[in-house]
């Protein structure tokens, strides 16, 4: 039945000034009629947070601590629920959908945990003659107004990657979640409501991104923006931003290097965490698995075996248990793809499994010949798409790995420790993962890209870091 969903500024509910209806991408029921904050009400949520930042900053860490349990704990407790916003509004299956309420709980639990431990440190004045007879420190303050702009694909997660560490570091937040999933963000106001964070000090505006940007990105009460989403947008913050800091999580098309070396045992394996690693929520994944370069040894039986996964995973309802694949978020990401596919056909890529559409449904496409300069090479997929090449020297599949704008994470499976320091080394990503897809990722591990795919570093500890202000404080004796 379709609610009506509304802002959340300074710890009160109020109407958008306008309301667009929120489809379900499964089914197309209306889930929602959803207020659009204006520029003007964005604006509001900002002073709001600052003057709860200005009210609030000397909170100590254990009370902050103890509100992000207390957030986390009633999470866990209402982990069903927000499973099924999330099935709901961003069609992720239901098991999938699961998996991210679990991640969410550790991501505000690592959350408590900076609030308590973020620490500064001295510095040895009397290294250099003219410091003696003073003792220094590195205090970390809290930035004051976060504006953090989250994407659709991890609509929990990804908020608690920006909301946990703003407020473990004693700031106070602005959210624009995406304007596909509203729900799981406004879900939000309600835990912290409850775990006691005082008004202000977290702040829900949906809307559209366009029309809020300017303001999130460049009032001047914001002293950070946090922004999770396309190269595209991140390049227009960035400019928006000015020299406020700024964290940009951004888009990848992730490299997968296979060795040889393998028993079909293992490659069986490895098949099996690349189909997870690439078709998991249709690929809609920043870390999803795109590339995979096999040694030309393995290259064929791997291709059959990737091939093989991807025709087993079942299509439907992403409520329904055995649900793998379900509608991409929009009918223009479906055109977008299917365009791109036809392009790398047309070029002589090879289509092994999958790559047919029932509305914005995309069966799992395994592909070989992909040309290096074909949009499913060389831009991001963001689909269940895998495109194997084979390579014959090891050093060929780094370099050919490394021949993209993007560069989040990179996967490597080798039995070689020559082979696999050379990738660790080489590879130009934010993390390489040895014996694992790229799409491995632990919420307190450190976490962003190079090139295209942005800067800074989420990961909770460091995130929190990030949104502090180093500020050095001398005391001279004597
Ligand atoms: P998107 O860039 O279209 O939207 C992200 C957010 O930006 C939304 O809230 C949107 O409303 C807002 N936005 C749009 N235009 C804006 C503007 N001009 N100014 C300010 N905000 C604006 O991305 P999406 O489609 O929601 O998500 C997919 C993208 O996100 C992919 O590229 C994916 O790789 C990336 N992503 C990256 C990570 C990471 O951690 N590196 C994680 C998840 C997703």
């Amino acid at each position: 039945m379709s609610q009506l969903m509304r802002l959340w500024i300074d710890g009160t509910w109020e109407d958008g000034h306008k309301q667009a209806p929120l489809l379900a991408p499964y089914g197309g029921e209306e889930l929602a009629l959803v207020g659009y904050a204006s520029p003007e009400q964005a604006a509001r949520a900002v002073e709001a947070a600052d003057r709860a930042f200005r009210e609030h900053c000397g909170m100590p860490a254990h009370r902050r601590s103890s509100i992000l349990y207390q957030a986390a704990d009633l999470l866990e407790r209402r982990a069903e629920e927000a499973a099924r916003i999330v099935a709901l509004e961003a069609a992720k299956p239901i098991r999938a959908a699961r998996a991210e309420i679990a991640r969410t709980v550790q991501t505000y639990l690592f959350a408590a945990e900076a609030a308590r431990s973020l620490t500064g440190e001295t510095v040895p004045m009397d290294a250099a003659p003219r410091g003696e007879g003073r003792t220094a420190s590195v205090r970390r303050e809290p930035v004051g107004v976060v504006s953090a702009i989250t994407p659709f694909n991890f609509p929990f997660n990804l908020v608690a990657h920006k909301v946990g560490p703003a407020l473990a570091a004693g700031n106070a937040v602005v959210l624009k979640p995406a304007e596909q999933t509203p729900i799981s963000a406004l879900f939000l106001a309600e835990l912290f409501e409850e775990a006691g964070l005082p008004s202000g000090l977290l702040n829900i505006v949906p809307g559209d991104g366009r029309e809020l940007g300017p303001t999130l990105a460049s009032h001047p009460l914001v002293s950070f923006v946090s922004f999770t989403g396309s190269p595209e947008v991140g390049r227009q913050i960035r400019q928006l931003a000015g020299l406020r800091r700024t964290t940009l999580e951004l888009g990848s098309n992730s490299p997968l290097l296979i060795d040889r070396g393998f028993t079909e045992e293992e490659l069986g394996r490895i098949a099996d965490e690349t189909a997870a690693g690439a078709f998991a929520y249709n690929g809609q994944v920043c870390i999803s698995v795109q590339r995979v370069f096999v040694h030309e040894e393995l290259a064929d039986r791997f291709a059959a075996m990737l091939a093989e996964r991807a025709k087993a995973l079942v299509a439907g309802d992403p409520l329904a248990e055995e649900t793998d694949i379900t509608p991409l978020i929009s009918a223009k990401a479906a055109e977008r793809l299917k365009g791109w596919l036809d392009a790398a056909l047309a070029r002589g890529a090879e289509l092994l499994c999958g790559g047919s559409f029932e509305g914005s449904l995309m069966r799992p496409a395994v592909l070989r010949g992909v040309p290096e300069d074909a949009e499913l090479s060389c831009e991001e997929a963001f689909g269940p798409v895998a495109a194997i090449a084979p390579f014959r020297r090891w050093e060929e599949a780094v370099a050919a790995a490394n021949r993209s704008r993007y560069g989040l994470q990179a996967g490597v499976f080798t039995k070689d420790v020559e082979h696999a320091l050379h990738a660790a080394a080489e590879l130009q990503a934010g993390g390489v993962m040895i014996n694992d897809v790229p799409t491995f990722r632990l919420d307190h591990m450190p976490y962003g890209g190079r090139k295209d795919s942005g800067s800074g570093r989420e990961g909770v500890r460091y995130a929190a870091e990030e949104m502090t202000e180093a500020k050095l404080v001398s005391f001279r004796s004597g």
